[in-house]
């Protein structure tokens, strides 16, 4: 029933409604009343005593024949439960009309009747005011349902944010929580002028608990684990699981020696340890890693992540059971990660035509058949091997040169469109864009320029953003979308649920699609908290408007389920890796 619809309730329905008559004896009002068809009549003489009467009343008929009648009106008007009843007061008055109005509308009165009262009068306002009384039932009604759903939607976004910085299995921060921490880490070296350290820990035995008593005891060995790490350290810094079985913990400002006592501590710890499974115990034992991290230093946080990690990889390669300092001088292991390695590959490759662009299928669900492609990017290396965009794309961020790759990639996929056979002119390419290029006023200028010279429609591109992206600067972003979307261009949020504010993002940008980060959809089929967070996702995204896409489909079932589920495209795996070229089926 909605507010309109207040308009087609049946009269005999509205005879069934409460009517309360206080003040007054004259019956001739409630006889009117009776005549009228109305059967629920109800009265009380004293106006003081009505309070005590009200409830499920839905009209009161109020004879203002003393002060005590105002007094009512304000009462019901100022009481969250009652204010909803329409009162219609009687006046006994035969002075000023005007003054007896207005006292009556500023005591909360709906509605006012003069002498003569007359049932061609009466009946139609007590009717008028069952159905204000109903649309105002309503009207509340509705409220507390969208405050509910309000309250439902802040618990999962709560939940969400909690999962953005959590891992779900040991509850410790997760590793984008741990960068985080480190950005903020590293501001704090520069600031104070002090030394901090991350150490970085890696279970020598997890591999074989898992291999050889399964994932479920090996989920028992990281939560024990977890437990005993967290108990120590507590009050020393920060502890996260960083991937399966690897831990890393943030210790501020702290010298190099503290720092390694302390990863002495851990290690022997670690090797106290003895996990029971059935008859078995494993006699575990750690590798550490630490990387120090000082105001000499010009690392990234995602750098001495890379650091610690090296460290931890020497201490394993060294025997295992050990705690190993990274030193900057080991260059073997330092160049392979390090900007200064990187810079002028990136740059080749952008002289050299090196970059190729893979595609990645995405399946509209409804129509069974292929939409979109992905466009990825790829690095050849000097193998002729194809690299994966993880180990250059932060690079060329850092180096300021993934704003040319971005217009590399926007105008190669526009090219890739222009060049596929007539017969594939409805698919559509979807592009990624950094920061960066969403910073640059030129972009929305190439892809004019693109679209006119090749004649490709604009509605086949969707540039793909992600949150972090959009908020390095949010008005200049929403311009850039606003504009390109102007052109007929369209958009998706990639990596949605990661961030932490991901469903205010939702509301601002005008995206048209809404890509769900693989996180929530890889264990999608065996977890139910991805299950909620994923029907939820897709609800406020059909909600708003917005198609929906689920990345990581790698297999029939969770695709299945995401069919019951609603969502609009899927992408993964399953439906088919990027590949060079389009495959023809
Ligand atoms: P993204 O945009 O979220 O792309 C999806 C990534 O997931 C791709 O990794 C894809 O190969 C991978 N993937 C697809 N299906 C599955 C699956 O079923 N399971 C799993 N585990 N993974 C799957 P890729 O190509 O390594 O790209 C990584 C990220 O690098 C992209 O994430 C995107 O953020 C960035 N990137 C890739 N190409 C470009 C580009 O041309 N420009 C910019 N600025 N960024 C790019
Ligand atoms: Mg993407
Ligand atoms: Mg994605």
């Amino acid at each position: 029933m909605d507010v309109t619809a207040s308009e087609n309730i049946p009269l005999h329905d509205l005879q069934r409604r409460v009517i309360l008559l206080v003040g007054g004896d004259d019956a001739c009002v409630k006889d009117m009343l009776a005549r009228g068809g109305f059967t629920q009549l109800y009265s009380v003489t004293d106006a003081a005593a009505a309070p005590h009467h009200l409830v499920n009343v839905d009209v009161i008929v109020l004879y203002a024949s003393d002060p005590s009648a105002y007094q009512l009106c304000r009462t019901v008007h100022g009481n969250e439960a009652w204010r909803r009843i329409p009162i219609i007061l009687l006046s006994t008055c035969a002075g000023d009309h005007d003054d007896v109005m207005h006292a009556a509308y500023a005591a909360g009165a709906t509605d006012i009747l003069f002498r003569p009262i007359e049932a061609a009068q009466l009946i139609p306002r007590v009717t008028s005011a069952l159905l204000l009384k109903i649309e105002r039932d309503l009207n509340q009604r509705r409220e507390r349902e969208l405050q509910d759903e309000l309250a439902t939607h802040r618990v999962l976004e709560a939940r969400l944010q909690y999962l953005a910085a959590h891992d779900e299995l040991t509850g410790l921060y997760n590793r984008r929580r741990l960068e985080q921490l480190l950005e903020l880490a590293v501001i704090g070296v520069h600031h104070h002028q002090h030394h901090s350290a991350l150490l970085y820990l890696d279970l020598d035995q997890f591999k074989i608990v898992n291999d050889t008593e399964g994932h479920r005891a090996g989920d028992r060995l990281l939560v024990s684990v977890a437990d005993y790490l967290k108990r120590r350290t507590d009050d020393l810094g920060a502890l996260a699981r960083i991937s399966s079985d690897d831990f890393a913990l943030l210790v501020e400002n702290i010298a190099e020696e503290k720092a390694l006592e302390i990863g002495e501590m851990l290690r022997a710890a670690v090797d106290a340890f003895y996990f029971e499974s059935g008859k078995k115990s494993y006699h575990i034992r750690a590798s550490i890693g630490v990387a120090m991290i000082t105001p000499q230093e010009d690392s990234t946080a995602a750098e001495i992540l890379a650091h610690a990690d090296q460290a931890c990889y020497a201490a394993k390669t060294q025997g295992r059971n050990r705690v190993q300092m990274f030193r900057p001088s080991d260059k073997a292991v330092r160049s392979v990660q390090s900007d200064v390695y990187w810079a002028p590959l990136i740059r080749d490759a952008l002289e050299h035509q090196k970059f190729r662009l893979v595609f990645q299928p995405v399946l509209d669900i409804a129509m069974g058949k292929i939409t979109h492609y992905e466009a990825l990017i790829r690095m050849v290396d000097e193998d002729g091997q194809l690299l994966s965009p993880a180990v250059f794309i932060s690079v060329a961020e850092r180096m300021g040169l993934i704003q040319e790759i971005d217009f590399w990639v926007v105008g190669s996929a526009i090219d890739w469109l222009h060049e596929l056979p007539r017969h594939h002119a409805h698919l559509a390419v979807n592009i990624n864009l950094s920061a960066q290029a969403l910073q640059n006023p030129s972009l929305t200028a190439l892809v004019k320029d693109r679209l006119r010279t090749t004649g490709v429609r604009p509605e086949r591109i969707t540039f793909e953003i992600t949150e972090t992206a959009a908020i390095a600067n949010f008005t200049q972003t929403r311009k850039m979308v606003n504009d390109l979307r102007a052109l007929g261009c369209r958009f998706a949020l990639d990596d949605f649920g990661a961030g932490f504010n991901s469903y205010s993002y939702l509301k601002h940008l005008p995206v048209d699609y809404l890509k769900i980060d693989g996180t929530f959809i890889t264990h999608l089929v065996h977890d139910p908290v991805d299950q909620t967070l994923v029907k939820s996702m897709i609800e406020i995204a059909h909600t708003l408007g917005k198609k929906t896409v689920a990345e990581f489909v790698e297999d029939a079932p969770t695709l299945d389920l995401l069919k019951q589920y609603g969502v609009d495209y899927a992408q993964g795996y399953y439906l088919g890796k990027p590949q060079l070229g389009l495959v023809e089926n």
